[in-house]
């Protein structure tokens, strides 16, 4: 079967985290640790970067670090994964689930406006599979409302908007490292952020709300939510090839792009902003209405091609369904029709002429 996603550890991966275990640096203190803050940090053009234990608990320490919490709503696209959700749930405010745009799958802009009132607090866009958001839409809406923005670019990383990275164009950014993202630290997270205040008051709470200047005082209820020298070596030894990693991900899409170009029956997000890059998190398109995707996931199974559905609209899910705003219905379609194929850096070109065949096959193509 060819996966829809698997890392790729071939630098200097067990070399760094064989140092880990060598030097007995296991936990969370340690050279590497502050090396990927820097090189991540250094990547996106930011130089406040606090390193975690995972992508939601990025989210929650932006949230909470930027005194998101009770009363409060966020703005947030339905159509995401819900880790989205459930940080602001964590946070104790309410989130506001809005519809995306059906050519992008991101936030709709003008749904965000409808959405706000006077509990709003902070927009979260999510660069969806890759695919960056009009971010300056949403940073004049946020500004003439004096909202924060929060990016979930945890689909994201190297992605850019009117050349600048995802990431460095809100208050704050997070960033997933799990398994199957563009880069792994296995499990981990990472939050850029705007303000050295903001970012010094997160690196406490990340650290159990203690005093720098005076060790076992606290002034804040804080979290345990460091990553470990032993994610952070793997992170590293990741951000050494991210070029190569970044380029490698669009050549397979741009691959797959042009042998989809003619299939009626496969739609493409859009991304229509000058000097920007999807970055392809998973290749990811919209089947026609007449096309049954359970049909067209079997036919792929049956030729060893894992596919992924995307994603379920939140509020049709049990613990989402009071939030919702407005029509869903762009959701609602995105998650009924979408579907991503395999495309994760060590796909091979025979293997992606293999796959785009069955696919064009299909189609009658
Ligand atoms: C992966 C992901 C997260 C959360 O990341 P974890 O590291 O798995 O906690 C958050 N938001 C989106 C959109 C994601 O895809």
């Amino acid at each position: 079967m060819i996966p829809i996603m698997k890392p790729n550890l071939s630098g200097n991966e067990l070399n760094y985290v064989s140092n880990c275990v060598e030097s007995e640096w296991i936990s969370s203190q340690g050279y590497y640790v502050t090396k990927f803050e820097e090189l991540v940090g250094e990547y996106i053009g930011s130089p406040y970067a606090v390193a975690v234990s995972n992508g939601t608990v990025a989210l929650h320490l932006a949230l909470v670090s930027l005194g998101v919490g009770d009363k409060d709503e966020v703005i947030v696209p339905d159509m995401t994964f819900a880790s989205s959700v459930n940080a602001v749930l964590h946070a104790g405010a309410t989130p506001i689930l809005v519809d995306v745009d059906k050519d992008t799958f991101n936030i709709c802009v003008s749904e965000i406006q409808k959405a706000i009132t006077k509990k709003t607090k902070a927009i979260m866009p999510v660069h969806l599979y890759g695919n960056p958001c009009d971010m300056d839409a949403i940073n004049e809406i946020a500004k003439e409302h004096g909202l924060l923005v929060i990016e979930d670019a945890a689909e994201a990383f190297g992605s850019e908007y009117k050349g600048k990275k995802v990431g460095a164009l809100s208050h704050a950014s997070t960033f997933s490292f799990y398994g199957n993202k563009t880069i792994t630290t296995g499990e981990g997270g990472i939050i850029i952020f705007k303000s050295k205040e903001v970012y010094e008051h997160a690196c406490m709470l990340r650290d159990h709300g203690m005093r720098k200047d005076r060790r076992y005082w606290h002034d804040y209820v804080g979290y345990n939510y460091r990553m470990t020298n032993l994610q952070a070596a793997i992170g590293v030894a990741q951000m050494e090839r991210i070029e190569k990693i970044i380029e490698r991900k669009v050549a397979i899409a741009k691959y797959y792009l042009e042998r989809f170009e003619d299939i009626r029956e496969i739609k493409m997000p859009k991304l229509d902003f000058e000097n920007s890059l999807n970055t392809y998190w998973l290749f990811t398109f919209l089947l026609s209405e007449s096309t049954n995707r359970e049909d067209f996931r079997k036919y792929l199974t049956d030729k060893n091609i894992e596919t992924r559905p995307t994603f379920i609209s939140a509020h049709d899910m049990p613990p989402y369904t009071d939030f919702k705003r407005g029509n869903l219905s762009n959701s609602k379609l995105i998650s009924q029709k979408g579907l991503s194929i395999p495309s994760y850096i060590d796909l091979q070109v025979n293997d992606l002429e293999y796959i785009a065949d069955q696919i064009a096959n299909y189609f009658h193509k």
